[in-house]
């Protein structure tokens, strides 16, 4: 869940504490569940306006039903008011309520979610079936527990790196938000299984180099995942230094953690859920991405999380629109459509991001991939076990609207040395397009090519490399499919010298 003002956080807990000042003296021991909830108390700083922010009071809101932590006297308030409002548990204990609220009676996570383990295994699995189709790359380890990170590359030959598009899907910045993980499991499966029986993967898989990363915070996902705490969404960082780590709310927001504006994303104050460290890159899971696109270039990505039914994308940066605006847009919309909501009545919404620390801002701004933030599914990170399929089946068909958009319409650029032939990692810069805002774009080292997705238009660019000649060409992107671009450098006269 991303969050560009703490505002709603605050309504939503203002809401809630208006009800009866009995909170501010009462410890809230009592954990209630309110059925039937009217969509007229749901919305913006209503009584059950859901925030995940606000840990304090409503727990969670999913189809009309919230669970939330009250006083005996807010109990009665709220029958009193009329609400089907019941009591589940009593505690002095708040961990044990959360876990009631937010596993489920066994107070454990539901064993339709899988732990990262299990993940691995599975995939160890298709890799032994399938060794030519799906192969493991360490990212590296986990900032507490060094963990390994693993990214899953599928291909057509995914034994070697292949001169391809690269595509990446990746889940859990945010612990707590598994639903990625799941997602990316079931897509992994998917495209290695139905790879050259079902003719529309074999296509996404022989035309791309894919790269899944089912969760980038392992050692967070571990603490949801084992049942230990379920509020938990930043990394393991024993941020105090006292030797005890995993003592909410320790750790650091691995999706704060980027340098794209670093500094105006999150907050400083380590007790906060978007705590971003101590300086860019502070927290191995994000040198763990870098490193991943250090091994690749990608063109499209998307992010998953939880929740709140809505895509965000690059960017909303204090007013301005991404360089790339219509055309992200336009695809943001496209996977948006594609994605119903779990009250089956609507799709996913679209929304730009603030421009800040965040994956998509750095993906975007710094290395030039079209990166979407999916917030999967409504009203809880951790959905019960009968909305899991469907909150899968929905994000699926999201993925083929996304896939759809790796067949171009954009420019693929290949450049190369006039005399040896050997490929270079050019600067390719769009002069007209490409503002200060955003980093400039190269070909990659090993294979000089680059996939830049475009509108269909005509476009000014500038190749330029050092030790070449600078080239500068008028080119016409077509509607259809990549528009090949061959580009050949001459070495400069003073090259040799
Ligand atoms: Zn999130």
């Amino acid at each position: 869940m991303i969050r560009f003002t703490r505002l709603a956080a605050v309504a939503g807990c203002l809401a809630f504490l208006a009800m009866t000042r009995a909170a501010v003296e009462t410890p809230r021991t009592l954990l209630v569940e309110v059925r039937d909830i009217p969509a007229s108390d749901q919305v913006k700083g209503a009584r059950f306006d859901y925030s995940d922010y606000d840990r304090v009071g409503l727990l969670s809101l999913v189809r009309n039903t919230g669970m939330l932590l009250a006083t005996p006297a807010e109990l009665e308030k709220l029958q009193q008011d009329g609400f089907h409002a019941k009591l589940v548990m009593e505690s002095p204990d708040k961990l044990t309520l959360y876990k009631r609220a937010l596993y489920g009676p066994t107070l454990k996570l539901p064993s339709v979610y899988h732990s990262y383990d299990q993940i691995n295994a599975g995939a160890d699995e298709l890799i032994r079936e399938h060794p030519e189709r799906i192969a493991r790359v360490q990212l590296g380890e986990t900032t507490q527990y060094h963990r390994p990170i693993y990214a899953y590359r599928i291909s057509s030959d995914a034994r070697q790196p292949q001169d391809k598009p690269g595509m990446l899907l990746d889940g859990c910045h945010h612990s707590d938000e598994v639903m990625g993980a799941e997602i990316i499991f079931t897509l992994m499966q998917k495209l290695v299984l139905d790879y050259g029986r079902d003719p529309e993967v074999t296509s996404w898989v022989d035309r791309n180099e894919i790269y899944l990363v089912p969760v980038i915070n392992v050692d967070g996902h571990d603490i949801i995942t084992s049942g230990r705490d379920p509020r938990w969404r930043k990394n393991a960082r024993d941020v105090n230094g006292d030797g005890v780590a995993g003592v909410f709310p320790e750790g650091v927001d691995v999706n704060r953690g980027y340098d794209f504006n670093w500094g105006q994303g999150g907050s400083g104050d380590p007790a906060s859920d978007r705590y971003r460290g101590k300086h860019p890159f502070s927290e191995a899971e994000n040198r763990a991405m870098r490193h991943l696109l250090e091994l690749k270039s990608f063109v499209l990505s998307i992010s998953y999380h939880s929740q709140g039914e809505v895509i965000y994308f690059p960017w909303d940066w204090n007013g301005r629109p991404a360089p790339d605006d219509a055309l992200i847009r336009e695809i943001a919309g496209e996977i948006a459509h594609r994605i119903t909501t779990m009250d089956g009545q609507g799709t996913y919404a679209i929304a730009p991001g603030g421009a800040s620390s965040q994956s998509y801002a750095w993906l975007y701004g710094r290395k030039g991939v079209f990166d979407f933030l999916i917030e999967t599914g409504k009203g809880t990170h951790l959905f019960a076990p009968e909305e899991v399929p469907g909150i899968i089946a929905a994000n699926l068909e999201g993925v083929k609207a996304f896939m759809a958009r790796t067949k171009g319409p954009g420019l693929a650029v290949h450049v190369t040395d006039s005399a040896t032939g050997k490929p270079l990692a050019a600067q390719v810069w769009l002069p007209h397009l490409e503002t200060e805002m955003i980093d400039r774009h190269y070909a990659d080292a090993t294979f000089g090519h680059l996939w830049r997705l475009l509108s269909p238009g005509r476009y000014d660019l500038i190749i330029s490399c050092d030790g070449y000649e600078s080239t500068v060409l008028d080119v016409v992107v077509g509607p259809g499919e990549w528009t090949p671009l061959g580009v050949q450098l001459r070495p400069s006269a003073s090259a040799g010298k």
